[in-house]
């Protein structure tokens, strides 16, 4: 049906008049839309159940995706790119008088995340299915995805997202392959044939139903499978409990990490983790055991990758599949299990760590516990038989301490690997937060760099940059990233340059519109587009950013000859919706945009934008179009980023510290394409050990500091009453912990460099450009074919 575009044309009409009961002429876009879709679901059936027949078939080694989050975006274009058909079908379309970007605008973002951990885990399974790797990803099927943002009267405010509103053409339900999941209830051991059995009774009793979703490789005839699973009642209980049991069963898979300030919230959260992994592994295993018969080599053909701690229950679950429901011993049991799962650890901010109270664990998951419980009972004995009498240790690295589960220390004693996701990350968990661990397993530890999917974030988010790429250096790069490296010998082309600066232009324009569109502020294309966007959180520092700001007003303010080269700094980011101080910065910056885009004094030198509702379709277009791309967490707390990559890739130049990638991307581009300042990580962690920082020197000494901080609560923004306070007392009652007014100088001067060094256009282009040509080592294809060497040893299948 796509093989040529009259037959793709003709097929399209009868499907949508088949399909939605009425004529072509009285269709509407939304039908285009959900009959595009279905053709093309239709369209990879065929390679997705053989894809699943050849991994049978070969019976190689397979790996399961296992993340409690997911942020897809939209998947029609890249769907057609990575079909080989986005030409024909567009062409096609337009030749019937559709437009295919109108339709795109009707498919609503699959926003099953929060952030940078969402996002790569979509961007790992676009590099699975590419590399025709046999990898599958399973999560839970939100009805909810992460909320909508509003700004209102500079405040965020947030609404229920709604993408399965009007359905999902992307998704089949699989009722059959449903499965049960246990809750609260108690345990009983009896002994059976000489041998103590274990049964979970009384239990509350969940349905788990897989909807899967076909995830196409670019190019090949791979499609694997990402399964989201949905919570619905099992058989209704003949009570009067019937309604609040089938709202408690459907809030399992209602929302993307429900408000847990309160238990009952923690309750619901710890409730999405064992309903994600009992789900999987049943699954997983049923399959396998179809396939393979008895579970002893499980280890053997198959990896379960846990995305961070959320999915860690996937240990005592498989050893309780073992151990109950298999027979196994045991020793056993924790040998297949052991070498069974590879973890990835995301933060090593001590907040982030995820720890569950025992009192609320016990009861919820009571044969669950019990085998955490014994798990963290051999390993503390082990702990002892090796250094006898050292308590310290072993209360250090105890699994169950204080009342707590410690989800991380279960996941790095119950796994094979554990990788961070940068160098310095890697190191900072190996010589650091998880040092005593690396002591004790030092060849678990490994580092895997996190990559983008650059046939997102460049192929389809950049189609102009893309073709000029494909022009000079030919267009394997898309399967080839590393390719991209080709670019360096046009160094010197001025031509290319000048392209460059045009596609650039061009795409800035683009956002120039949707700015106006969205917060009615008309900016300037020609000015620099300096870009920070990211989840909002005091480690990412969008304080020092506004900051910055507030202080380059005063100058335009106070010294009528100061010129700067014109600037537009726009932001996205959403904030946690109990982050009370994250929120309170989202309210500064809208309060200074305010304020600096309606001061006549300031003219056309800078406005301020805050985009709303910041999300991946959103972020395409915002990479596309940044010049300067904000990388400026506090060293050491950042522990890779990708956004900083998506910038790279499209030719923005990072203004950075020495954090996560952002080190790795200055090794490769070198000092001349990068605008690094402030602390070093080493800096940073030695003022936390040892002392040594006192945020009021630099208040007291630095007269700009001194302002800006008192701008703050001194009545500069009339209207705001104490609100910033909080803000105020982090930097000087609670002395600065992210070290925004030490860095200050530093990145206020680094960004006076950057103004000087945008006046040569075509030596900046040629940074763009070596950036670009950079770029190749970030996408996810590098990434992943390192974790299915290193950690999964899985292998091509074509
Ligand atoms: C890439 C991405 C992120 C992660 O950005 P960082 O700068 O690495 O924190 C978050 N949200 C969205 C929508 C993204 O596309």
């Amino acid at each position: 049906m796509f093989s040529n575009k009259e037959s793709f044309k003709e097929n399209f009409k009868k499907r949508v008049e088949m399909l939605c009961g009425k004529s072509f002429s009285e269709s509407t876009s939304r039908d285009h839309y959900e009959t595009l879709g279905l053709m093309i679901r239709e369209y990879v059936s065929n390679d997705w159940i053989k894809t699943n027949e050849k991994y049978l078939a070969v019976k190689g080694k397979q790996v399961f995706y296992l993340s409690i989050e997911y942020l897809l975006g939209k998947l029609l274009r890249q769907n057609l790119i990575n079909l080989g058909v986005e030409g024909l079908v567009e062409k096609g379309l337009e030749e019937l008088g559709i437009v295919l970007e109108e339709l795109e605008e009707i498919e609503p973002d699959a926003g099953l995340g929060n952030g940078g951990l969402g996002r790569l885990a979509a961007c790992f399974l676009d590099s699975l299915a590419s590399l025709n790797l046999p990898g599958h990803g399973h999560g839970i099927r939100y009805k909810h995805g992460l909320f909508e943002q509003k700004i209102v009267n500079g405040y965020q405010v947030e609404l229920p997202e709604q993408w399965l509103r009007s359905g999902n053409v992307w998704e089949i339900r699989k009722a059959d392959l449903a499965v049960q999941i246990p809750f609260w209830g108690k345990v009983e051991a009896k002994m059976e044939n000489g041998r103590l059995v274990f049964h979970h009774l009384h239990t509350e009793t969940v349905t788990a139903v897989p909807y899967d979703v076909p995830v196409v490789g670019y190019h090949c005839k791979t499609v694997n499978t990402l399964r989201l699973w949905n919570a619905e009642p099992a058989q209704f209980p003949i009570n009067k409990d019937i309604l609040q049991y089938k709202r408690r069963t459907e809030a399992i898979s209602e929302f993307l990490y429900p408000d847990d300030t309160h238990d009952e919230g923690k309750i619901l959260r710890l409730k999405q983790q064992y309903f994600l992994v009992s789900a999987s592994l049943q699954s997983i295993i049923r399959s396998y055991k179809k396939q393979h018969g008895s579970l002893n080599e499980l280890h053997q053909q198959i990896c379960i990758h846990i995305n961070d701690t959320h999915p860690v229950l996937a240990i005592p679950e498989l050893m309780r599949i073992l151990i109950d429901e298999e027979g196994f011993g045991w020793d056993e049991a924790w040998h297949i299990t052991k070498n069974t799962i590879s973890y990835t650890n995301h933060t090593t901010l001590s907040e982030a760590l995820e720890k569950w109270p025992i009192h609320i664990f016990q009861p919820l998951l009571p044969r669950i516990y019990m085998i955490v419980n014994e798990i963290n009972e051999r390993f503390c004995r082990e702990l002892w038989e090796e250094t006898p009498g050292d308590w310290d240790r072993i209360a250090k690295l105890s699994i169950i301490a204080d009342g707590y589960v410690k989800m991380a220390h279960l996941a790095i004693v119950g796994s094979f690997s554990v990788n961070g996701v940068a160098r310095l990350h890697t190191e900072i968990l190996k010589e650091r937060e998880m040092q005593p661990f690396y002591q004790l397993f030092p060849d678990k530890f490994n580092n895997k760099t996190n990559g983008i999917a650059h046939r997102r974030w460049l192929l389809k988010a950049n189609p102009k940059l893309s073709t000029l790429i494909s022009e000079r250096i030919g267009n394997s790069w898309t399967s080839a990233p590393h390719e991209l490296i080709n670019l360096l010998k046009y160094q010197e082309d001025r031509s290319l340059l000048k392209e460059l600066g045009k596609i650039k232009r061009a795409n800035k324009e683009m956002l120039a519109d949707i700015i106006y569109k969205q917060n009615g502020i008309t900016v300037d294309p020609q000015a620099i587009f300096d870009v920070q966007v990211k989840r909002l959180h005091a480690y990412k520092r969008q304080l020092l950013n506004v900051l910055h700001i507030l202080h380059l007003y005063n100058r335009i303010l106070e010294d009528s000859s100061f010129r700067m080269i014109p600037r537009v700094f726009i932001f996205g980011a959403k904030a946690s919706p109990g982050y009370y101080y994250a929120k309170k910065i989202i309210k500064l910056i809208n309060t200074v945009a305010d304020k600096v885009n309606n001061d006549p004094r300031v003219g056309d030198q800078m406005k301020v934008i805050f985009l709303e509702n910041y999300r991946v379709s959103l972020a395409e277009k915002i990479f596309t179009a940044a010049d300067v791309s904000e990388q400026i967490s506090t060293a050491s707390k950042e522990a890779s980023g990708t956004g900083n990559m998506k910038f790279m890739i499209n030719g923005a130049l990072t203004i950075g510290t020495l954090d996560g990638a952002n080190i790795e991307i200055h090794e490769r581009v070198g000092d001349e394409n990068i605008f690094i300042f402030g602390l070093t990580a080493e800096e940073v962690l030695h003022y936390y050990r040892h002392g040594g920082y006192d945020s009021d020197e630099y208040y007291h000494h630095d007269s700009r500091i001194q302002q800006i901080v008192d701008q703050l609560v001194n009545g500069f923004f009339p209207d705001v009453h104490n609100e910033f306070e909080p803000i105020f007392d982090s930097l000087l009652e609670e002395n600065d912990q992210y070290f925004v007014l030490k860095d200050f100088a530093s990145y206020a001067e680094t960004q006076r460099k950057i103004g000087e060094a945008f006046k040569d256009q075509i030596s900046w282009q040629k940074k763009c450009l070596v950036n670009i040509a950079h770029a190749g080592y970030f996408s996810s294809d590098r990434t992943i074919r390192e974790y299915a060497k290193d950690i999964w040893d899985i292998h091509p299948v074509t």
